[in-house]
């Protein structure tokens, strides 16, 4: 939360700003609304996975995770909005769009937040249809007060303007994202069955990729029978043109991967995102991975022949037939006496436990794994030394 707090501050600032041009144009009636319209323009200003948005949320998943709030934020402000006004559903057009969008957009929060139980893709399909809520409230407050929001005022240019970063954002996540976000064209040269359900892709692009160790994109595939809306995956090598993604099955799209993806298949990648950047930190690493959280950390071992910085990498898998790459591992380690191995078994050493470590405040640890141990383990470090610097990425943001 306090590596967002750029991000809350922008949040913080424009509806401070909203609540202002309302009240200063002494229309205190409508603030409830108004605040509406702004925090679901930032609602969808937070959807677009722009960079500097990222920056100062720090991570594509905190920004989706205030984008959450201020879809709940929009939603308790007009549920209070619709039943100051009564329900008003009257013969004016400008009041029935208002309620539509109301209850289309309360339908689909709904339907958001028991995305678990639906498929990604219809989820991510009717989750779109906030946008025609959003339109048909624009509408609904422009019909009533347009004669004053149309105004060369402060009013008018704070509605105004967060009306068309609304509009523009929304434009751009549902229709323009996805053709013109992903500039890497590519195709696959060469799968490698690692085990009985994950694979090793190497993909040749048209272009230089640029990342940072411990980055990860969104990949589009372009093939019959499999799902075309793009997934993310963790970069675990690659340089220049070339770039590998390590892909475990957890659902359809990635069995169908593992099952059907064939050598020659068109890719699309978009930008690396995410701040687990392995070449960073302070003197000294300890890295964790559970299970296919060692994606992120293949691509430094993979890329960097001689390691820099002393590194105590702890892998924990589940049974020795879910480890992938131990031979890549096990060679590293061999070619630099800075890189110390802890493979670790859970069936038969149990989970990691670090309660009893001595961590030096000179320690960056970056962990990635299940969302449960990264917890767990996060708590003890916070315990044994809350100065060391402590750096997690999930593999789940919806
Ligand atoms: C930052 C990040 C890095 C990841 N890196 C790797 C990796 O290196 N290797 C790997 O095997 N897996 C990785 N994953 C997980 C991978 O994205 C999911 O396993 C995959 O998308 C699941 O799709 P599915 O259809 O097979 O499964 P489903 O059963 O459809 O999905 C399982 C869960 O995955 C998530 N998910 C599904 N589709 C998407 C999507 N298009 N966008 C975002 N989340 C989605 C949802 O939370 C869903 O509930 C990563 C995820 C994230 C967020």
């Amino acid at each position: 939360m306090i590596k967002s707090l750029n991000g809350i501050a922008l949040l913080f600032f424009s509806l401070i700003l909203t609540i202002l041009a309302w009240l200063n144009a002494g229309f205190s009636q409508f603030l409830i609304p108004g605040l509406a319209l702004t925090s679901l323009s930032l609602t969808f200003l937070l959807s677009t996975r722009a960079a500097f948005l990222e920056k100062l949320f720090h991570g594509i998943e905190n920004m989706y995770f205030f984008h959450k709030i201020m879809a709940t934020f929009s939603l308790l402000l007009l549920v209070f909005h619709n039943v100051a006004m009564g329900g008003l559903w009257g013969s004016h057009l400008a009041a029935q769009l208002g309620n539509i969008a109301i209850y289309l957009f309360f339908s689909i929060i709904l339907v958001a937040y028991l995305g678990k139980f639906l498929k990604y893709e219809s989820w991510r399909m009717i989750h779109r249809l906030v946008y025609l809520a959003y339109i048909f409230g624009l509408l609904h407050a422009y019909m009533i007060l347009g004669r004053v929001l149309l105004q060369p005022t402060f009013l008018g240019f704070v509605v105004g303007g967060f009306a068309l970063i609304g509009l523009v954002s929304g434009f751009y996540i549902i229709f323009l994202y996805q053709r013109i976000g992903f500039k890497h064209k590519g195709t696959i040269k060469r799968i490698d069955k690692l085990n009985h359900d994950t694979l090793d892709i190497e993909i040749e692009l048209d272009r230089p990729f640029d990342y940072d160790y411990g980055q990860f994109a969104f990949v589009k595939i372009f093939q019959k029978g499999l799902e075309k809306a793009p997934h993310p995956f963790s970069i675990s090598g690659g340089h220049g043109n070339t770039v590998y993604f390590t892909v475990k099955t957890s659902g359809d799209h990635t069995q169908q991967m593992y099952d059907k993806l064939a050598v020659g298949t068109s890719v699309k990648i978009d930008r690396a995102y995410g701040h687990m950047k392995l070449d960073q930190g302070r003197s000294q690493h300890i890295w964790i991975a559970g299970g296919i959280g060692i994606t992120p950390f293949l691509s430094y071992i993979r890329e960097t022949p001689t390691l820099k910085k002393p590194v105590d990498f702890y892998y924990a898998y589940t049974g020795a037939e879910n480890a992938v790459h131990l031979d890549l591992l096990m060679d590293y380690q061999a070619n630099n006496p800075l890189f110390k191995l802890h493979l670790l078994d859970s069936k038969v050493d149990g989970y990691l436990d670090f309660s009893n470590h001595q961590i030096p405040s000179n320690t960056t640890i970056f962990m990635c794994g299940p969302t449960p141990m990264m917890n767990a383990l996060a708590t003890t470090f916070k315990k044994v030394n809350p100065l060391a610097e402590l750096i997690y990425e999930g593999f789940s943001f919806k």
